[in-house]
């Protein structure tokens, strides 16, 4: 039987680009349902990297989303200590990449996705809470909440980190766990302020008690992104977070004991002026757990949420333009196969990616002096020797696999 119906879970940036490229490409039906009332995101600002943007311009995303972001040709790296520059991450190859990388705010990616997938006839439910899964030999069905009952081919578990698909469905002893670190950002008008920022359009600071991202989110380079990663005491609970999240002044002097130093005095103007600041605790999953069971799979960060690397949502377009191609190939055989195969193409570029965002990210916990000034070197000596690979990691791009070895 050919797949013809999916099922989506998550109207986020993965469960919108698997809707896309379903529908386009392997004339599928999709139905999403997604848990909030109305569209929304958390976390202000998102870099898409090269082959992000090359994925959103085969899904017809591109030329809405560009005109809303700062084109980003690398990342400076530097150190909050000497303000000396530690490396970069390039995305200056456009020969090889097609695209430099973005900084948009996620509130116009999703909006862009989302007015792409209206015109692809795609409807989005809203408020829709799943809450059993009812797999029979050549369907599957969810039943929601509100009593709705929706039957498909496969469903796809696009609800991200926390995924109840995966938690009650295909995984219940891979649950988020919190990473030790939260994220606190702002968005500051930098109108007034370009002259003191030194920065192209995007600077990362690490230092001994996290590290500070600044980025321009326009392409005017009038809106300014400021974001801190930094180890921070787990408060216990939903309400706890949001409590400590409620306290502007607090979080200010925080960051500005952080972040504040003689070297780079212009940080502290910046931070002085923050006064709406949104702190959220980052939490990441078990590395290798399964992503599909009977006719479920997950995509995204429901699958494979790692501790943030700037190059998820790229992960997560992949993921998705994978299973399409995958489904097209696999056309005629049965559903578990086709995500067997997905399974087996896609886990060694995670298992990589996962033990990279590992590694980078101990390293924004907080540290002494001494350990500061080694993973000042660690740093430099990493960015230098991964440079090749980060290129070859953005140039890379599913659509070039050849499926036919694969039977
Ligand atoms: C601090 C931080 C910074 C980051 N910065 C970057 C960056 O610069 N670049 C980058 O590429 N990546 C970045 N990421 C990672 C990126 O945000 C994620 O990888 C990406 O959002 C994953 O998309 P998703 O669609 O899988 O999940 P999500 O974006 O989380 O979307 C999931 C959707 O499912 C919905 N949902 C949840 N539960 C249910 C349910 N039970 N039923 C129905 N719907 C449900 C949610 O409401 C949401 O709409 C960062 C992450 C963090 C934490």
């Amino acid at each position: 039987m050919p797949t013809q119906h999916a099922l989506i879970i998550g109207g986020g940036i993965a469960g919108a680009a698997a809707a896309l490229a379903l529908t386009q490409r392997n004339r599928m039906t999709c139905s999403i349902f997604e848990i909030r009332s109305e569209p929304a995101t958390i976390g202000g600002a998102i870099n898409l990297t090269p082959n992000a943007m090359r994925y959103l311009e085969h899904l017809g995303v591109l030329p809405r989303l560009k005109p809303k972001g700062c084109e980003v040709k690398y990342i400076d790296i530097l150190s909050l200590r000497t303000g000396q520059p530690l490396g970069k991450i390039n995305f200056d190859n456009i020969e090889k990449f097609k695209h430099h990388a973005l900084r948009v705010m996620r509130d116009d990616l999703l909006q862009s996705m989302l007015q792409t997938l209206k015109e692809a006839g795609v409807d989005v439910q809203y408020g829709m809470k799943v809450q059993s899964v009812i797999e029979a030999n050549e369907s599957i069905s969810a039943v929601f909440e509100d009593g709705t009952t929706v039957k498909g081919d496969i469903l796809l578990g696009c609800d991200g980190i926390h995924s109840a698909i995966r938690t009650k469905f295909i995984d219940p002893s891979r649950m988020p766990e919190y990473t030790g670190v939260a994220c606190a950002y702002d968005l500051l008008d930098a109108g007034d302020l370009r002259e003191i920022i030194p920065i192209e359009s995007t600077s990362l600071y690490t230092g001994g008690f996290g590290s500070l991202l600044l980025s321009y989110t326009n392409a005017a380079k009038t809106r300014l992104y400021i974001s801190a990663v930094m180890g921070t005491e787990d408060v216990g609970s939903r309400e706890g977070w949001a409590i400590k999240g409620q306290d502007q002044e607090a979080m200010k002097q925080d960051l500005l004991r952080r972040f504040r130093g003689p070297t780079l005095p212009f940080l502290e103007k910046l931070l002085s002026r923050t006064d709406s600041l949104v702190l959220y605790p980052v939490f990441k999953i078990s590395d290798n757990g399964p992503w599909t069971s009977g006719r479920m799979l997950l995509l995204g960060d429901a699958a494979h949420a790692m501790p943030p690397q700037g190059e998820s949502v790229g992960l997560a377009l992949e993921d998705v333009m994978l299973l399409s191609r995958v489904l097209e190939h696999c056309n005629g055989k049965s559903v578990e196969e086709s995500f067997q195969l997905y399974d087996k193409l896609r886990r060694p570029r995670i298992n990589a990616a996962v033990k990279m965002a590992n590694f980078g990210f101990e390293t924004v916990k907080r540290n002494g002096w001494f350990k500061t000034i080694l993973i000042e070197w660690i740093t430099w000596i990493f960015l230098a020797f991964t440079s090749s690979r980060k290129e070859r990691e953005f140039a890379y791009d599913v659509r070039d696999i050849d499926l036919d070895c694969f039977g």
